[in-house]
């Protein structure tokens, strides 16, 4: 292979690139959602850009300018997406090692550019502080990365990882070659390095793309699992909500239908509820409410639907469950209940349910037919003196409330 890109090329292929990542990046950061640590990489570029043309202008403008100040500049960029890495992941930035190392680079150069004028010892010391840079990039996003990110984050640590070894190779060859560039040229090697480095270079910069692309994701799919919680369950006590109770109630309705199997309903209603809340306090009054629903979901199977219809009133679905099962299910509830202790601010408190029953029958059209009946039900319950279950009175296949 024999490339070799003179000092100018490079240096005008640098400045391009710097600049279009720069402008993509800068227009990115304004039109959508970004990261902490994006305006970082972006603003990065921008000593990269003057580094490149003031290195550019070696000759035309004294050597301080083009070997301390520029070569000075081409090292901060990767200073800034070192800390751009550190604030994406919720981490203080944390670059004072950093910034010292910078500091006695800056310092070297000084000295290998007037004091004792050396081209190579300069670039050799930049790669050093390059490859300890991007040793801690990698790090960085190697490590402690939530499963979620990996793909992303593992994908820019690799380029990183190729900019670290492009590193190591400059450093080796710059070592080797000083005396004689032999038939590996110098500036053979110095093209590679060029091209990969621009590579990595692009392929980091598509890695924070990615990296930020993948938390919109994540994050909006939370958003939208949240909202979906929000939607369906009840705040206070986290079971279903009146909504989702009816939607998930045209499902078994329809399979009832089909199937021709019984489907039980209960609705449950906590006796005098008022006195708890007078009594107590509505806080006290909320915490009986969350004991209450929690204790009747472990009382209930996996395949019921149990949900709170509103104030302290409840309903389950149960499906292929004739009334004999429901009585069962109604009674180990209620005595459930009956034991249940609730513990409060306002101290220990007792609690007891009534409970109506009915059970759904293919003649029907939809569930607030049979909730109906379980109302009266429970309206008969109450009537018969509480903590109890009473069975709507069904004529089987027909409509009919109870007495
Ligand atoms: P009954 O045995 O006849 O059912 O008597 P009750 O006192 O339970 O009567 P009722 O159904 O009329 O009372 C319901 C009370 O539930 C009234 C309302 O203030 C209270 N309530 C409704 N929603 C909430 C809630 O989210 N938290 C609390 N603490 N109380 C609630
Ligand atoms: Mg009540
Ligand atoms: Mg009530």
């Amino acid at each position: 292979m024999d490339i070799v890109l003179d000092n100018r090329t490079q240096t005008v292929i640098q400045i391009a690139i710097s600049a279009m990542l720069f402008l993509v990046m800068l227009v990115t950061s304004k039109s959508q959602k970004t990261y902490p640590g994006f305006l970082d990489w972006t603003y990065g570029k921008i000593p990269n850009l003057v580094g490149w043309i003031l290195v550019g202008m070696m000759g035309i403008v004294p050597l301080w300018v083009s070997a301390i100040v520029g070569n000075g500049l081409l090292a901060l960029p990767i200073l800034f997406i070192f800390s751009g890495i550190r604030k994406f992941r919720g981490k203080p930035a944390r670059n004072k090692l950093n910034i010292f190392l910078l500091i006695l680079l800056i310092f070297s150069f000084y000295y290998f550019a007037l004091i004792q004028p050396n081209a190579n010892a300069r670039m050799f010391l930049f790669f050093i502080y390059l490859l300890i840079l991007t040793g801690q990039c990698t790090y960085e996003l190697l490590f402690d990365v939530p499963k979620e990110f990996r793909l992303s984050f593992w994908f820019t640590a690799s380029m990183f990882f190729i900019g670290m070894l492009t590193s190591l190779v400059r450093v080796i060859t710059i070592r080797n070659l000083t005396q004689a560039p032999g038939p590996f040229g110098i500036d053979q090697v110095q093209t590679m390095v060029f091209l990969i480095t621009n590579v990595f270079m692009i392929g980091w910069t598509f890695g924070f793309f990615m990296m930020t692309n993948q938390r919109l994701i994540v994050e909006l799919q939370d958003g939208e699992s949240k909202q979906h919680k929000l939607a369906t369950t009840d705040y206070l006590t986290g079971i279903y909500n009146r909504l989702e109770f009816i939607a998930r109630s045209q499902t078994l309705i329809a399979l009832a239908k089909r199937s021709g199997r019984p489907l039980g309903v209960l609705l449950i209603d906590l006796d005098y509820f008022k006195k708890i809340n007078d009594g107590y306090g509505h806080s006290a009054g909320d915490e009986v409410l969350c004991a209450f629903a929690a204790n009747c979901q472990q009382q209930l199977r996996e395949i019921d639907i149990f949900a709170r219809w509103g104030g302290e009133e409840f309903t389950a679905l149960l499906p292929e469950t004739d009334q004999m099962e429901c009585v069962l299910i109604a009674n180990r509830i209620l005595e459930s209940t009956a034991k249940l202790v609730v513990i409060t601010e306002s101290g220990p408190l007792h609690i007891t349910i009534s409970i109506g029953i009915a059970i759904f029958k293919p003649v029907y059209d939809n569930i607030f037919q049979v909730l109906s009946l379980a109302d009266h039900a429970l309206y008969q319950a109450k009537k018969n003196g509480r903590n109890r279950v009473e069975i709507s009175e069904q004529v089987s296949g027909e409509y009919t409330h109870a007495l």
